[in-house]
């Protein structure tokens, strides 16, 4: 059933927006629950009053003041999950995630909502609890499924800081008060909001074809994100509009994507996806004697600065289940190069093979990425390998 708020029903191919805003009197918005904060102790509003709820809307209508502080300084955080429509009976049993969404399994749902409560903490960002972001999830779904029956969704959460303060202004003292790091609970009085989009087709055509990689330059050393926590490397804030300067630079040259690797020689990340390699490791005993043959599987050291990847952390906890070694760097350049497969994997493309390095054709191997693409659809929530583990 669509939540009362549902007025907006997109075209076929079209997004939904769901605001979650405080709830006036008469404003046609679902009554919510109470909220929390992404840093700090507690989850409740405490003394100030915010009481918000969801609202369906056109993300095609204007709705952002130009002040907030997520447009002027891409000062706020997201997430972006995708959501399959359920198709059997035991797709409760395979997560720990709450299940349903309008008809859709939200994969991961639990990892990502908790990604974004440790960088909204990060940033020191009061945001709604996740149960909030859960309902705006399932209502924006449920609006999505109705012109879009069957079809797979991109669910992008979004927290702004909100509007900049006006002198005087309620934020203002907010504002304030977050800087003198008084104990008191601050209510959420940013912006937020849940996108359900389409998934493009690009991606599938990314898993398809492979990915031509360049390596760049990120410019830190692979200690900075201890030593500098406000350069706010590994958190998923807005402020991306380098990761996408790096896009640029790769497609100038030819190449799809990138990896960045320290100043120090890390590999660290893609500038939208983890980077994973596998290794087939002879056995005593090996394939050629009939024996069993190790797959390992590595990531990037993950105190590097890099966002622990929820897509990583599925596949991990998959592929341990299976018998996998697996590793957590460090990883080099060489070993890229040195590796019987790399991929770049995220949430939105899944698994894509990386076939070219710098230019170098790099060694494919469908049975691995065949073998990680099942992996992926176990949708296992990470565990232990997760995000914030
Ligand atoms: N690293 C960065 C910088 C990202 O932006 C993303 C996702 O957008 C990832 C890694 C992959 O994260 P996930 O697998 O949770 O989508």
């Amino acid at each position: 059933m669509i939540e009362a708020s549902a007025s907006f029903v997109p075209d076929p191919g079209q997004s939904v927006v769901v605001f979650i805003e405080a709830q006036h009197d008469g404003g046609g918005l679902a009554s919510g629950p109470g909220v929390a904060m992404g840093a700090g102790p507690g989850g409740g509003s405490g003394g100030r009053d915010a009481h918000l709820g969801i609202r369906v809307a056109d993300p095609r209508t204007p709705a952002i003041l130009v002040t907030d502080q997520g447009l002027t300084r891409g000062d706020g955080v997201f997430e972006t999950m995708t959501a399959v429509p359920r198709s059997d009976s035991s797709d409760a049993s395979r997560t720990s995630a709450p299940a349903q969404a309008g008809g859709y399994r939200i994969r991961k749902e639990e990892s990502h909502l908790e990604r974004l409560a440790s960088s909204a903490a990060a940033l020191e960002l009061p945001i709604p609890a996740a149960e909030l972001w859960r309902r705006a999830a399932r209502a924006g779904l449920e609006a999505f499924a109705e012109t879009n029956p069957g079809a797979d969704a991109v669910v992008k959460l979004v927290a702004t800081r909100g509007p900049e303060p006006t002198p005087g202004s309620t934020t203002e003292r907010t504002s304030e008060r977050t800087s003198e790091r008084t104990s008191e609970p601050m209510s959420p009085s940013g912006t937020y909001w849940v996108l359900v989009s389409p998934v493009s087709p690009a991606f599938a055509a990314a898993r398809e074809r492979g990915l031509k990689v360049l390596l760049l330059d990120r410019g830190f050393d692979s200690s900075v994100a201890e030593r500098a926590p406000w350069l706010l490397l590994g958190t998923k804030s807005l402020s991306y509009a380098v990761n996408m300067a790096a896009l640029r630079h790769a497609a100038s040259q030819g190449a799809d994507d990138v990896i960045f690797f320290s100043s120090d020689g890390q590999i660290l990340e893609g500038p939208t996806s983890t980077v994973l390699l596998a290794r087939r490791v002879p056995q005593r005993g090996g394939p050629e004697q009939g024996g069993p043959q190790a797959i390992e599987l590595v990531t990037p050291l993950r105190n590097t600065g890099i966002l622990p990847g929820t897509t990583q952390g599925t596949i991990f906890a998959a592929a341990e289940r299976a018998g996998w070694d697996l590793g957590y760097g460090p990883l080099e350049t060489s070993d890229l190069f040195d590796a019987d497969a790399v991929w770049l994997v995220s949430s939105v493309r899944g698994v894509a093979p990386v076939t070219h390095l710098d230019g170098e054709a790099l060694p494919q191997d469908a049975e691995l990425t065949e073998q990680l693409h099942r992996f992926l659809a176990e949708d296992l929530e990470p565990g232990e390998h997760g995000p914030t583990s």
